[in-house]
C-alpha cells in the first residue's frame, strides 16, 4: 500500500473517508463500513495512527467484549506506507484500544490514554529537559522542571543544528514548536566542503535534500532561540529556577530530589524523577556513582559574530566545512544576520598544543591565527571576531551507560549519553528520548515496564550514534544517515501494537 497516492504537493497525506474505506476494504473485511462513511478527512503529515471504531469481530472472545475496535496504524515513511491492522476485544483497563475507543487521531489517543504516573520532576531545563516536559505534558502528565540557573535561557551556547529525526520527535508532541524553530532558524541553506586552500570539493542543498528525503528539514538556529521556543511551550508555573540538585535518595514510594535554593535546602518527592542535567549530571552520579566524561583529544573554539563583518568571497548563506590533518573549520553563515564558526584541533596533530588553555581572549585569538595561518578563510573570519566572544572548550563525550534507570528515577539526553558534536546529534537524541519516554509512560502497564521499555528502546540507538560521532571526518555510509534521519515516532506505535498482539 503506497501513501504517495494520498500525498499532496506540500507533503501532507490527505485521506478522505472514501479513500480510507478503500484501504480498509483491501486489507480487512471485518470492519463495518458504515462507521467509516462520512466524518472528517484526516490531514496528516509524516506519520499517523488512526483509531477507527469498527464492528465486533464475530468469533473473538465475545463474552469479554463490549466494544470492539480496529486499530489501524499507517506508517508513512518517505513515499511508502505499510498498513498494520489489529482488532481487539480486550476489556482490560490498560488496553490501548479500549482507552481510546472514541478517538480518531493520534493526539486524541495520546491525551485520553492513562499514564502510569501523573507527576514527574525533571532536573535540568536544557533542550532535553524542556522537550521532555513538552512531550509529557502533551500526554497529560504534570511535568515540573527544576533548573539550577537563574533563568532558562541560552547561556553560553552558540548555534545548534536540528535534524529530521529530532524535528520529527518534537513534531510528534507539538508541530507548532517545529514551525517556530524553522521560522527562527534557517531551514534552506547550501552546504559546501572546501579544501584548506578554499577550493570547493562539493556543494549541495543539504536542508532541501533532507526535507525531501526524510520529511523534515535540517534547521540551523541560535541556541538561545531554540531554548526560548521550547521554553515558551512549557507553562511558566511548571519551570522552577535557582533549584540546584545535589543529591537523590529513594524509598519504595518515590524518589526524593534534594535541592539547594539560595541558602535553603528543599526536598521534593515525586513518583518519577528524570535526570536531564547534562553531561556532568548530578542525578547520574547520585544513582550510579561518579562517571567521568571522556576527553576526546581535541579542543574546539567557537563564536557567533555579525555576518556583515565578514566579506570573504567564499562566504555564502550556508554551511562550509573544511577538514585536514586534525584541523577542522565549520561555518554556518546567514542565520538571521549571524555567522557561526567552530574551529577544532586535535592534540595529536598539534603536538599537544591543543591541550593548553589560553591565558586570555587575546592570546587565544593569536594562537588560533597562528594555528590556522595557512587557511585563508579561517584567517579572515578570525580577524573579524572580537576575542571576547570566543569560547574555548575541550570536546567531551561519555560512553553510553549500561543502565539509565534506578527505581523510579531515570536519565535523559546528555546525562545518559553525551556524544561529540561531530554529527550534531546530542540534542536531537534528547528529543527522541523524550518522545520515547512519554510514549512508554502512557502505554505501558506499570512504571517499571515503562522505564525498562524506554531504556531498551533507546540504548542501541544511542550507542550507534555515539560510535559514529567519535570521528569528525565523515566516512559514514548512506545507510547510516538513512537510519539516523528516518527516526519515526510512529514506529513506537507499531512496536506497542506488536506487544498488544503478542
Ligand atoms: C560545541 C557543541 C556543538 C553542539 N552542536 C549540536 C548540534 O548542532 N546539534 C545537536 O543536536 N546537538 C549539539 N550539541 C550537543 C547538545 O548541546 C547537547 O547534546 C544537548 O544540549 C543536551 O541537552 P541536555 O538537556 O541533555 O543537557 P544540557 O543542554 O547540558 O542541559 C542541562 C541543563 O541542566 C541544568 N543543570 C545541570 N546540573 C544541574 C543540577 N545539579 N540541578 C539542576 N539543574 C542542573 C543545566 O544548567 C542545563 O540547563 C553540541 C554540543 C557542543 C558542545
Amino acid at each position: 500500500m503506497h501513501a504517495s497516492k494520498y500525498r499532496t504537493s506540500d507533503g501532507h497525506v490527505k485521506i478522505q473517508p472514501s479513500h480510507f474505506k478503500n484501504i480498509i476494504d483491501t486489507n480487512c473485511d471485518q470492519i463495518s463500513h458504515s462507521v467509516l462513511s462520512g466524518g472528517p478527512a484526516w490531514d496528516l503529515k509524516g506519520c499517523t495512527t488512526f483509531f477507527v471504531k469498527g464492528r465486533k469481530p464475530s468469533k473473538r472472545k465475545p463474552d469479554r467484549c463490549e466494544l470492539s475496535l480496529c486499530v489501524v496504524v499507517m506508517l508513512c515513511a518517505g513515499a511508502s506506507a505499510s498498513l498494520v491492522f489489529a482488532s481487539s476485544c480486550c476489556s482490560s483497563p490498560r488496553c490501548l484500544v479500549n482507552r481510546c475507543s472514541n478517538k480518531t487521531s493520534m493526539d486524541d489517543a495520546a491525551c485520553c490514554s492513562k499514564s502510569v504516573v501523573d507527576r514527574v520532576v525533571i532536573v535540568g531545563g536544557g533542550l532535553g529537559g524542556l522537550s521532555a516536559a513538552i512531550q509529557l505534558r502533551k500526554r497529560g502528565i504534570d511535568a515540573q522542571i527544576y533548573e539550577k540557573n537563574e533563568s532558562i535561557s541560552g547561556g553560553e551556547g552558540t548555534l545548534i543544528s536540528l535534524f529530521p529525526n529530532g524535528c520529527r520527535a518534537l513534531n510528534d508532541a507539538d508541530p507548532s514548536v517545529v514551525q517556530k524553530l524553522r521560522a527562527a532558524g534557517v531551514a534552506n541553506m547550501k552546504s559546501s566542503v572546501l579544501t584548506p586552500e578554499g577550493n570547493k570539493i562539493g556543494e549541495w542543498s543539504l536542508s532541501r535534500h533532507m526535507e525531501e528525503t526524510y520529511g523534515q528539514p535540517m534547521v540551523a538556529i541560535l541556541w538561545r532561540n531554540a531554548l526560548n521556543i521550547l521554553s515558551e511551550a512549557v507553562p511558566k508555573d511548571c519551570k522552577h529556577t535557582n533549584f540546584e540538585c545535589y543529591d537523590i535518595t529513594q524509598d519504595e514510594d518515590g524518589t526524593c530530589v534534594h535541592f539547594k535554593k539560595e541558602s535553603e535546602t528543599i526536598v521534593i518527592k515525586a513518583p518519577l524523577v528524570i535526570g536531564a542535567d547534562g553531561i556532568h549530571s548530578v542525578v547520574r552520579s547520585s544513582l550510579f556513582g561518579p562517571i567521568k566524561p571522556r576527553d576526546n583529544g581535541r579542543t574546539m573554539w567557537r563564536a557567533v559574530i555579525e555576518s556583515n563583518l565578514c566579506t570573504h568571497k567564499l562566504l555564502d548563506t550556508g554551511t562550509i566545512a573544511t577538514t585536514a590533518n586534525g584541523r577542522t573549520l565549520f561555518v554556518v553563515n546567514g542565520v538571521h544576520g549571524k555567522l557561526y564558526w567552530a574551529f577544532s584541533l586535535t592534540d595529536e596533530s598539534s603536538d599537544g598544543r591543543a591541550k593548553l588553555r589560553s591565558k586570555s581572549p587575546l592570546e587565544m585569538k593569536e594562537r588560533l591565527l597562528e594555528e590556522f595561518k595557512d587557511w585563508e578563510l579561517a584567517t579572515h573570519i578570525l580577524q573579524a571576531t572580537d576575542p571576547n566572544l570566543i569560547l574555548e572548550r575541550r570536546v567531551l563525550d561519555m560512553p553510553v551507560l549500561h543502565q539509565w534507570t534506578k527505581g523510579n528515577c531515570t536519565l535523559l539526553g546528555d546525562a545518559a549519553h553525551a556524544v561529540t558534536p561531530a554529527l550534531g546529534q546530542g540534542a536531537n537524541l534528547a528529543f527522541e528520548d523524550g518522545c520515547e519516554l512519554a510514549f512508554q509512560l502512557s502505554s505501558s502497564p506499570d512504571l517499571r515496564t515503562a522505564l525498562g521499555r524506554y531504556e531498551d528502546g533507546r540504548r542501541a540507538r544511542a550507542i550507534r550514534v555515539a560510535e559514529q560521532s567519535q570521528s569528525s571526518v565523515g566516512n559514514r555510509s548512506q545507510d547510516f544517515y538513512d537510519w539516523l534521519y528516518t527516526y519515526n515516532p510512529s514506529d513506537l506505535h507499531e512496536r506497542m501494537i506488536s506487544h498488544h498482539l503478542s
